[in-house]
């Protein structure tokens, strides 16, 4: 086979060769701290959305509450609000417990008993299971995080808990422990999602005995975490899986990578295609207000507002992301710097 002949253009010489994966760096520090202080005066009057109650106890959490982090790669944070109160961490717990289970079994074999599509379904559908062929979910949404559970490392429930609690607490970078009555008031109401984990069982789809799935799925949903914890543990899959507070590998690169992929096609439920489509850069929410955002190379941003829209996402941590990711550049689409004020890219 004759070769044809290559046209290239070489920008740089050898030595200044720019690394392969470059995403540039956050704003300068004081920038950070006047654009996090923004975002939180803005939308911290807004209040529309209304608290879930469907697992009692969440239904007690203050609308007021807001809150808002950002960690960098050398694990430096900027906070606003509310930044000491502890909630349940619920489904924004999805992402880390799927990287666990990715860096145990490898990330193809991960697709292939959970899936990675986007199910266009409401969290906690049971029509979504009917309707693929596969009978697999994704990892983020209920299904599929039950699922995820039951494939976490450990031969009882006892040892899959201890491995996802243990996980979680490295990617937040300290002990996280479970909110007791959040565990109670879930697990007494839980029949949903016992559901969900036998009709998965009935296709194959469930790799352990559901009740016991569902229950340590309930128990990953109750830890407890503040807002500076779910950036830090953002941060961690935005630094290729080691922790920036810390310095310890948690995960590695390419498990990060594809957790990510998943985030950015179903992070925010149905309403994925809408948040990829605004703030351009892979996240996830949870029903007690939680939302994570991750900017690969750059750092980790996390919200924290109860009221939450109609798919289950937090209203004002949804704008003030969106208004942080336009300004601190983090949309992953971007290939010039946004423009302007408001930036417009
Ligand atoms: N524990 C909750 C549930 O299973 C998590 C849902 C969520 O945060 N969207 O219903």
């Amino acid at each position: 086979m004759t070769q044809l002949p290559m046209h290239e253009t070489l920008p740089f010489d050898e030595a200044t060769t720019p690394p392969r994966v470059s995403t540039g760096d956050l704003p300068m520090h004081a920038e950070i701290r006047q654009l996090v202080t923004d975002a939180y005066e803005r939308y911290r009057g807004e209040s529309s959305g209304s608290v879930a109650d469907y697992i009692p106890v969440l239904a007690e959490a203050s609308p007021d509450l807001f809150g808002i982090a950002v960690v960098g790669p050398w694990g430096r944070s900027f906070e606003i609000g509310d930044v000491a109160a502890q909630f349940s961490i619920q489904s924004v717990s999805k992402p880390f417990v799927f990287a666990l289970v990715c860096d145990t079994l490898g990330y193809e074999e991960a697709r292939l008993r959970l899936g990675v599509n986007s199910t266009g379904f409401p969290f906690n559908s049971l029509m979504a299971v009917e309707l693929n062929a596969e009978r697999t979910m994704n990892p983020l949404v209920n299904a599929g995080a039950i699922a995820t559970t039951s494939l976490a490392p450990g031969a009882t429930a006892e040892e899959k808990w201890t491995s996802i609690r243990e996980r979680l607490s490295m990617f937040a970078g300290r002990e996280l422990g479970i909110n007791a009555e959040v565990y109670a008031s879930e697990s007494a109401t839980n029949m949903r999602n016992q559901g969900i984990a036998h009709l998965l069982k009935s296709y194959e789809r469930l790799y352990f005995d559901p009740d016991e799935a569902t229950d340590v799925y309930t128990r990953q949903c109750s830890l407890d975490v503040t807002v500076h914890d779910l950036a830090v543990m953002a941060a961690t899959l935005a630094n290729g899986g080691v922790n920036p507070a810390t310095g310890e590998t948690v995960i590695r690169p390419g498990v990060c990578r594809r957790v990510l992929a998943v985030m950015s096609s179903a992070g925010l439920y149905e309403l994925s295609g809408d948040w990829l489509y605004q703030v351009g850069v892979p996240g996830k929410s949870g029903v007690s207000g939680g939302i994570v955002t991750v900017a690969p190379g750059k750092g980790g941003l996390a919200t924290y507002s109860p009221p939450l829209d109609a798919a289950g996402n937090s209203i004002r941590g949804q704008l003030a992301t969106k208004y942080l990711a336009e300004r601190l550049g983090l949309n992953l689409f971007a290939s010039v710097p946004a423009e302007g004020s408001p930036p417009q890219f």
